[in-house]
């Protein structure tokens, strides 16, 4: 173990644990690996909507263990806040997270992987502390359980997104701007909270107002699905309102849109701007934002041995935790190539990314989008009915009994059934 490479893995949700096991799986017992999460468990964030409007807390049914998760591979776990990054001396400064006074240690890589996601800039929308709801958590999604049912009265409800500010620095020409992070979770909702608003005698569709600061919602699911779902939502009766620029506040009784446009709303279900942690920003591999920038082998240029992968990496837009599933692989292949246990053939062979992403509507009906049009590929499917549902709970479930491997015919499975399978 003391010779082995040492690969530190900072964050442990989707693409921190995803990246441990498949640099375990590709690299096997040649490298010596420590994964740092400030909380100890996964936190399975897809399906949050689907337990918020079958009233279920998800801390109850999202949460899964995750320091003996690794243990099966061998990998330590450290429960740590991490405050910085030194790429000279290669050292992280972690502060242990499990009891308040604890004073922060270094600890040493020779392989950095960054999948510490992004902060969720709640903070920085203003009202939304007063007169805003979100899906995004735990603690947000008891917070409106309660509210649906014992606060809402049928009155406006509007569902939609913040402005994205992606970076620019270190970009590829192929990689668009995004004007919203991540929006198939406000389709999804606004889709779900319909039917919830039906069952429960409190309204419709017409009720919810569905927005974006995009020229289209969900845009990277390409123009032809989006056209669909439009198609679809429009028929149901949503209301739907676009390039609002962002969201300037949240108030008692509405909401108001950086371009001035204003809804009346009781209800405001939000999502914020994607944005990177801070400490992050001033670091040489990253761009202006603090998105760490990587080529596609989601190495950072100037410092090879650092790799990004999930929510952090410049290259993962929209940010979709499938989109970081598959650049843990790529990162797994990399980190096998360096240590000698890969040939660079197989390690570097080419990808692109593919949106993929499956919503819950409500009545045991839920989406499935598997697009790659965003990316400057062709594909372009949207399947609706029950087989999408049963996929997504199965999904949650099969991820759970596999401790988070997924067998390598999980998404292909899940893809080649939603496509070609009609229920
Ligand atoms: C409501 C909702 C629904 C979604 N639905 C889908 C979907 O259907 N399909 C899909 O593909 N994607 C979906 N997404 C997106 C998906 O959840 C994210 O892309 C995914 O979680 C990103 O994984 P990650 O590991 O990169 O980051 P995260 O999941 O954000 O994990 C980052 C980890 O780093 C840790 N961390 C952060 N900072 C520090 C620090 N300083 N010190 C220590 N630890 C730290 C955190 O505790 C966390 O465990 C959804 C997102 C939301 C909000």
């Amino acid at each position: 173990m003391a010779n082995k490479p040492h690969v530190l893995i900072l964050g442990g949700n989707f693409a921190g644990l995803g990246a441990a096991q498949k640099i375990r799986d590709c690299a096997g017992d040649s490298v010596a690996m420590t994964v740092i999460d400030r909380k100890a468990y996964l936190d399975y964030i897809p399906n949050i909507p689907l337990e918020i409007f079958e009233g279920r807390d998800p801390a109850v049914t999202m949460n899964m263990p995750l320091v003996e998760t690794l243990a099966r591979d061998a990998i330590g776990f450290q429960q740590a806040e991490v405050l910085g990054i030194d790429l000279e001396s290669r050292r992280v400064e972690v502060r242990p997270s499990e009891r308040p006074g604890a004073p922060a240690y270094d600890l040493t890589y020779d392989f950095l992987v960054i999948a510490l996601g992004a902060r969720l800039a709640f903070d920085e929308i203003e009202g939304f502390a007063e007169y805003g709801h979100t899906v995004t958590d735990a603690f947000h999604a008891n917070r409106l359980i309660s509210y649906l049912r014992n606060a809402y009265q049928g009155g406006p409800i509007v569902v939609g997104s913040d402005r994205f500010e992606q970076g620019k620095r270190g970009r590829p020409a192929w990689l668009k701007t995004a004007l919203a992070a991540c929006e198939g979770p406000p389709v999804e909702v606004s889709l779900a909270l319909a039917h919830w608003l039906t069952q429960h005698g409190k309204g419709s569709a017409k009720n919810i107002t569905m927005f974006t600061p995009a020229g289209l919602i969900a845009e990277d699911a390409g123009e032809k699905v989006v056209g669909q779902l439009l198609d679809v939502a429009g028929k149901m009766g949503f209301g739907y309102v676009n390039k609002t620029e962002g969201i300037q506040r949240l108030t008692a009784d509405g909401i108001e849109f950086r371009d001035g446009r204003q809804l009346p709303a009781e209800l405001k279900i939000v999502f914020p701007n994607w944005k990177p942690h801070a400490f992050l920003k001033c670091l040489p591999i990253a761009d202006e934002v603090g998105f760490i920038v990587t080529d596609m082998q989601m190495s950072n240029p100037d410092y090879p041995e650092v790799f990004a992968c999930g929510d952090a990496a410049a290259l993962t837009v929209p940010k979709l935790g499938a989109i970081g599933h598959q650049e843990t692989e790529v990162v797994g292949r990399q980190i096998a190539k360096r240590v000698g246990k890969m040939t660079p053939e197989e390690a570097d062979k080419p990808w692109m990314p593919a949106v993929v992403c499956i919503g819950d509507m409500g009545g045991g009906k839920a989406f499935y989008i598997h697009a790659t049009s965003w990316f400057g590929g062709d594909i372009q499917e949207l399947r609706m009915g029950h087989l999408p549902y049963a996929q997504k709970l199965a999904y949650k479930e099969m991820f759970f009994a596999n401790h988070g491997r997924m067998p390598n015919w999980g998404l292909p499975l899940a893809e080649w059934s939603a496509e070609t399978v009609k229920i």
